[in-house]
Order: C-alpha cells, then sequence, then structure tokens
C-alpha cells in the first residue's frame, strides 16, 4: 500500500522521529499549525479512528504516553491541544490515523 505516513513509520522518508515507542512514532507535521505541531501515529496502518479494533488493545494507551511524552519535551506547559481528523467532512486528507499535538500559542476554538 502506497501509505506516506507507513512509510515514515517504516523509516523510508528520513523524516526525524522524535519519538518511538513499541506500537507508535511521532514526527513534525511538514505544514506547522503553531510552534509546535507534532503527528503521533500508530506504526500499524489504521485509516482513522474507526478502525481501532480486536489486536489494537493498548495503543490508545501508548499514544496517551506519547502525548504526555511530548508535552514534556516540547514544555507545553501552558496547555496544548490534541486532534484527530477523521474523514474528509472531518478534515483528514492523510488516511493513516493520526494525531495532532498542537502547542506553544493560544488556540482559539470552535476550530473551523
Ligand atoms: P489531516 O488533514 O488531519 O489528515 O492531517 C494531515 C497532516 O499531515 C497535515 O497537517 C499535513 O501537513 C501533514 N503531512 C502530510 N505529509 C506529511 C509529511 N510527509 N511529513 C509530515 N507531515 C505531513
Ligand atoms: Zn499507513
Amino acid at each position: 500500500m502506497d501509505c506516506i505516513f507507513c512509510k515514515i513509520a517504516n523509516r523510508e522518508l528520513g523524516t526525524e522521529l522524535v519519538y518511538e515507542s513499541d506500537d507508535v512514532v511521532a514526527f513534525p507535521d511538514i505544514h506547522p499549525q503553531a510552534p509546535v505541531h507534532i503527528l503521533i501515529i500508530p506504526k500499524k496502518h489504521l485509516a482513522n479512528i474507526g478502525e481501532i479494533g480486536p489486536g489494537d488493545e493498548g495503543l490508545l494507551d501508548q499514544i496517551g504516553a506519547a502525548v504526555k511524552e511530548l508535552a514534556a519535551k516540547y514544555q507545553l506547559d501552558d496547555g496544548y491541544r490534541l486532534v484527530t481528523n477523521c474523514g474528509p467532512a472531518g478534515g483528514q486528507t492523510v488516511p493513516h490515523l493520526h494525531f495532532h499535538l498542537l502547542g506553544g500559542r493560544e488556540l482559539s476554538w470552535p476550530p473551523g
């Protein structure tokens, strides 16, 4: 399958990985929307959060651990946003599950 985030997780593109655990990696977004904009993804190809299922036990725990460690690493002490877009109407453009970790500026709500 020709999936750019699978290639990043497999270290095929030379993208800097800023975090790695057994089943998760994280890397900087190529078009950052905030001073800190990291994408956290499962190594396994899942199209979106709705594809998490049997066999993925512990994955969201690992995502949570990544968020905690990355928030500390990037000193997001004042807060941050974690968001996953799902499907075209949700604004998803890359069909491999990913969580945006955004911080380093005031983030408005609601998003567009
Ligand atoms: P979404 O619109 O939620 O699917 O988010 C996809 C994100 O992936 C966007 O913020 C893009 O800037 C980012 N992106 C696309 N290709 C790459 C890449 N090769 N390396 C890093 N980030 C990427
Ligand atoms: Zn993939």
